[in-house]
């Protein structure tokens, strides 16, 4: 990746902007962040070296624009016209520019931006819902060929599906706050967006940790140089296809651990076969309905994002839906929650293997009278 920054210094205008590390950097060696001005690197993309070369060349990856300020800024709006002339004469890079300011966007576009430059990804962040409700939308209506979300820091938890839900959005990256007076980061809300991006097909990047990381209720102080490592090993990061979720290491629940569990759930614990489901089962015979809870899982999910997770198990009609209800075998969400099967990946053999013992278990617990 590149870095191009043709302007410095910004204004505070959002929540996430209260520890701005270009504040932060400015002010240890005795700058005023808030004063803006043109950098000596303001035409970089054109700069060309002593062969006469670009020195900005497409094999450096994505040229980040506008990384220590914010490309949409009041204050830069006379300089803004001679950097969209720029990154219109480089179509052969790819510029990737981050905003706060998304609502400027419209009245800052040069006059042939037409619906978009395919070689310009424009990014919203949003830290908290109030900002994703009020940006996303914009975001979505504006003439732009590829869209990216930044949560980072992240203040809060997020509901976005709605607008992953269009389509539009190509990539969602989450992270916490990192540096003193950092805000903390709830894994919770991480795994919530991640499982949106999963259902509606998004890839997703936990990107950091940040510096205060809330798991399972406690707190913990992260150094800054494991931030990004953590977050990396977590394997949280999703991209549709590639079975990105397995890296993520976990252990399977201990049988009787996960019935004692499940009897402590109240809505868990409200299922129970019907008279009619019984008689199937004793009709059948428990190797028969192994075989078909076996089916039901590797069909409604095996894959990697199923059909309409969260709601293709049916309430009734067969003692394997019933069983799949009671034991938090239903959905991707509730696999992940209970057993601790990430969702994003295919289930492999091992795992649907396990789904169905722990289903005949319950049928055949259910059948003794002892589930
Ligand atoms: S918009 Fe970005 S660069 Fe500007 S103050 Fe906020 S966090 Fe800092
Ligand atoms: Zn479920």
């Amino acid at each position: 990746m590149a870095i191009w920054n043709p302007w410095h210094g910004c204004r505070k205008i959002s929540p996430g902007c209260a520890n701005c590390y270009v504040y932060r950097r400015d002010g240890s060696v005795g700058k005023d962040a808030s004063v803006v001005a043109k950098t000596g690197d303001y035409d970089l993309p054109l700069r060309r070296d002593r062969r006469g070369e670009y020195k900005l060349t497409a094999g450096q990856g994505a040229v980040f624009t506008c990384m220590t300020s914010d490309f949409f800024l009041e204050e830069a709006d006379g300089w803004r016209p001679g950097c969209w002339d720029m990154i219109r004469t480089r179509r052969d890079l790819r510029f990737y520019i981050i905003t706060k300011r998304i609502e400027r966007f419209a009245q800052c576009v040069p006059p042939d931006w037409g619906d978009g430059w395919e070689h310009v990804t424009v990014c919203s962040t949003c830290e908290d819902q109030e900002r994703t409700d009020r940006r996303l939308p914009v975001l979505l209506e504006l003439p732009i060929r590829h869209r990216q979300v930044v949560s980072e820091p992240m203040l809060g938890a997020i509901d976005m599906e709605k607008y992953l839900a269009t389509g539009l959005i190509e990539h969602v990256t989450c992270g916490g706050e990192s540096g003193p007076g950092a805000r903390p980061c709830d894994f919770r809300w991480i795994r919530e967006v991640r499982r949106e991006c999963i259902r509606r097909g998004v890839p997703f990047t936990f990107k950091q940790t940040g510096a205060v990381f809330v798991k399972d209720g406690r707190t913990y102080r992260i150094d800054r140089k494991d931030q990004m490592s953590q977050a990396r090993k977590s394997g949280m990061s999703y991209v549709p296809g590639t079975g990105s979720a397995d890296a993520i290491a976990y252990r399977l629940p201990e049988r009787a651990d996960l019935f004692a569990r499940l009897r402590r759930s109240e809505f868990r614990s409200r299922f129970h076969l019907s008279a009619k489901d019984r008689a199937y089962v004793s009709e059948k015979g428990i190797a028969a309905i192994r075989g078909q809870a076996a089916e039901i899982v590797e069909k409604r999910l095996g894959a990697e994002n199923p059909e309409n997770d969260g709601k293709q198990t049916p309430m009734r009609g067969h003692p394997v839906f019933v069983a799949q209800h009671a034991t938090a075998c239903c959905c991707r969400a509730c696999l992940e929650k209970w057993h601790h099967i990430p969702a994003g990946k295919a289930l492999t053999a091992a795992e649907r293997d396990y789904v169905a013992d722990v289903l005949t278990d319950w049928i055949e617990r259910e059948t003794a009278g002892k589930a």
